[in-house]
This record gives C-alpha cells, structure tokens and sequence, in this order.
C-alpha cells in the first residue's frame, strides 16, 4: 500500500478535490477529525470500482463521475457528499463479511446520491453547510488533499462542528436509499441479500442512544420496519440467491488483509493472522505488520514468499517496494517499483512511489527521470497535490527556480490554500517566460484565487 497515509511513518498529502463544493457528515468531523486522513492505494481503488461501477451505471449514473475515497478512520462510517463522493471508513471496510455486503452499502449510498437527497436537504442544513465551508473550507480541501494533520488542525478550531450535527437524513429518505439500492443491485444481476446482512449485524444498534452509536448509524437510522420493508424487495429479485463470485471474495480478502496490516497495531495482526495462517492473505497482513514493526528482513521475506509464487502481481512488487523506501532505502526500492509500473503502466500512484525514491537520491539522471514520471501522474490526475509538491522539490534540485515556484502554487491552489498558491504564482510569473504555458497558468492561479478570495470575503 505505497499510499497508505500513516502519519507515524510516512506523511504523504495525495489527492486534492479542488472544488470545495462538498459536505461532509457531521460525524466525519465531530470530534475525530484528529484521525483523518485519506488512503490512496491502487488495488484497494480498483476493487471499489469494480464493485462500485455496476451499481453506479445501473443508477444511471456515469462512473467517471463519482468519485469513490477511503478515509483513514477505524468508526464504521460510509457516507456521500456533493459532487457525488462515496466515502468509505476503513473502519466500515474491514468490518463487511462479505463482497455483497459491501456492495448493498455502496448501493445505499448510490441511492442517496441518485434520488437527490444532498440537494433536497433543509434550509438549515444547507446554510451550516455555508457557514461551514467558509469558516473551514481550507481545513476540508486539506483533509481531501490527504494532509489529515493540517486539515484536523484547522478543523478542529472550527466553531461549526456543532451546527454541522444536524445533517441526518430522515427515515424516508432511508427507505427510499435503501430501495433505490436494492434495485441497482438487482439491475446487475446481484443479490441484496448483503445489505439485509449488513443491518441485520448492527441491528442492536437500534436501541443505543444516539451518541453510543456508531457514526454509520447515527446518520442512517436503522428500524425493523426498514429492514423488513427491504426484505420484502430483496426476496422477489430473481437473484437473491446469487453468490459473490470467488475473485470478488478474493478481492475483498485481499483489501481487508492489507488495511488490516496497516492500521492495526502489529501485535494484533500476528493475532489474527498467526505465522500457522500460510493463506496469501497471511502472509501479505503479515509482511505489513513486520515492516511496521521494524523488522525489515522477516518483512521481506513474507513478501518476497508472495512475489515468488504471484509473479505477475504488480502490487506485491510495489509493497516491496514501498517498505525498501519507507525503511530508508530508496535506491533498493526502485528495481521493484519499476517492475510493479512494468505489469501496471497505467497506475498513477505507482509511478508517483518511483518518483519520489528517485528523488531522494539527489541524482540528476534519477531527478529528470521523476520529472517526466510525474508530469505524467499529473496529466491523470491534476489536482494530485502532492505531485505537484514533489514536482516542485525535482524542479528545485534543478535550479529550474521558476518551474518550482509554479509547481508549490499548483500544490498549493490544489488544496485549497488560495492566499499561498497566489503568493508562489506571483513570484513564479517574475521568472517564467511569458510565452509558457506554466507562466499562463501561474496568471490563472493568481486571477482565479483573487476572485474566489473576494467572493469569500463578501460572503
Ligand atoms: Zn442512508
């Protein structure tokens, strides 16, 4: 997981949402925005796509348009914001029994976002969205941009959080999500026996007192007569019976192993995954753990054991990779990086991890190489601020003093801090030849930044 944002190891700031046009739940930011973060992982994206896309496409909506993030946060939360983003905790990831439940939850969020339920909500919710997003608008891009520690700072001196409690949608929107949902799922041909699951697990949940209850809930009110009205739906689908396929099952193994590995504390994996347990799912929660426990050789051998026996699997060649690098040996780290690119090409996040062992080299064969590596993640992905911030240090090791200063603006505009990414496109318009497109850029930054500050300004 060469982007898991452990901010004890490893601070990476990924990925930015440059439009600050979302609401978050209330419960995404009372009183744990101090855990925050977003995780970029490759395998782990792909396998919510691959659950994601068909619900999205049978809601008649267009996948490229929703964009799906996993939040660092062991509460079990899932949630949608506007701008159509589906948020998943990792808390909510590892606790699913199965690929279909985790698909019904993912088709309930879908059909909040399908039936419009964000932009019907009420005056006053929207008005504390207001307030919010100028009161803490940086705080969020920076949470979205995966800097949990910054954001949290600003966030948490926010005195909107309180007003902020009241978005919980109501028990008929509920319904109706939970009925949209169970029509995606049939759509695509699969059972929503899962979601049915899913409730039925937390069902005792009902009875707690709104603050006993987990964050999932609070914002989704369960009630048997919900899940018995869901059920009446789910048991005339001719496909309530329909079992996860054996790669989905694979799938979702896989991504629990790995955040496991990652976010529990080391000894509670050698628990649940004991040295007995020769499963590839062992040995890679496994090889995570030991590296997190700075045992670099006993680290490397689970994961060589899994490159050895899945050789064409690019991601165990990047978690080779990223433990080499995190243990402080980016050269070592780079055969393997590239050999993950070489089965992966099209992988961002993948060439961005090369990118920035060959930066720490300070070689400059190694420094242009990053360059051309993340002018190429930036082009997928644009508003990837942290790129942009390593694009700048490549820049800057090669006394390219102009480039570097319009790359921290990028970085900075990508996260939503207008006034610094102004300040880095002003000084970067001083060096840039005028007939650039980095110069025209910067000229946008400074311009778009003006207007958006002074539209804040009057509001
Ligand atoms: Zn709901």
């Amino acid at each position: 997981m060469n982007h898991m944002i452990d901010t004890k190891l490893f601070r990476r700031p990924v990925f930015v949402v440059r439009a600050i046009a979302a609401m978050m739940l209330a419960t995404l930011l009372v009183g744990q925005a101090a855990a925050q973060s977003l995780i970029r992982d490759t395998e782990i994206e792909e396998s919510l796509r691959e659950f994601g896309d068909p619900l999205i496409r049978a809601a008649g909506l267009n996948p490229k348009s929703v964009d799906i993030y996993i939040v660092n946060d062991p509460t079990l939360n899932a949630f949608v914001t506007r701008g159509q983003k589906v948020f998943f905790h990792t808390g909510i990831l590892v606790e699913f029994d199965s690929p279909n439940q985790l698909k019904g939850v993912m088709a309930h969020e879908v059909g909040h976002i399908a039936s419009g339920h964000l932009a019907r909500s009420s005056d006053t919710q929207r008005s504390a969205y207001g307030t919010f997003l100028v009161a803490a608008g940086i705080g969020l891009a920076a949470i979205l941009a995966g800097e949990g520690q910054a954001g949290a700072a600003i966030l948490g001196s926010s005195q909107q959080f309180a007003v902020l409690d009241v978005l919980r949608y109501s028990r008929i929107n509920e319904s109706s999500a939970d009925q949209a949902g169970a029509n995606y799922l049939e759509i695509s041909g699969q059972s929503g026996k899962g979601l049915i699951e899913f409730f039925e697990k937390f069902r005792y949940q009902e009875v707690m007192s709104e603050q006993g209850r987990f964050p999932y809930f609070r914002s989704h009110p369960l009630s048997s007569a919900r899940i018995d009205a869901l059920r009446e739906v789910v048991d005339e689908s001719p496909y309530t019976e329909t079992p996860d396929s054996p790669e989905d099952i694979h799938r979702m193994k896989i991504m629990q192993a790995k955040l496991r590995g990652f976010i529990d504390p080391p000894q509670t994996t050698f628990v649940n995954f004991p040295e007995t347990d020769e499963s590839e799912y062992g040995r890679l929660a496994r090889s995570v753990a030991h590296f997190r426990a700075a045992n670099l050789p006993q680290a490397l051998i689970s994961v060589d054991s899994l490159i050895t026996e899945f050789p064409q699997n690019p991601y165990y060649h990047e978690l080779r990779g990223e433990i080499l690098y995190k243990s402080g040996k980016a050269k070592q780290a780079q055969p393997s990086l590239r050999k993950a690119i070489e089965l992966k090409p099209n992988a961002p996040l993948l060439k961005q991890a090369l990118a920035q062992s060959l930066i720490d080299e300070q070689m400059p064969e190694g420094i242009s190489e990053s360059v051309t590596l993340l002018k190429s993640v930036l082009q997928a992905e644009p508003e990837n601020g942290y790129s942009w911030y390593l694009l700048s240090q490549a820049y800057g090791h090669q006394k390219k003093k102009g480039l570097a200063q319009y790359a921290s603006a990028e970085q900075h505009y990508a996260r939503g801090d207008l006034r610094t990414a102004q300040s880095f496109a002003g000084r970067a318009m001083q060096i840039l030849p005028r007939d650039t497109p980095q110069y025209r850029r910067a000229n946008d930054i400074v311009v778009v930044s003006e207007a958006q500050l002074a539209q804040n300004r009057r509001r």
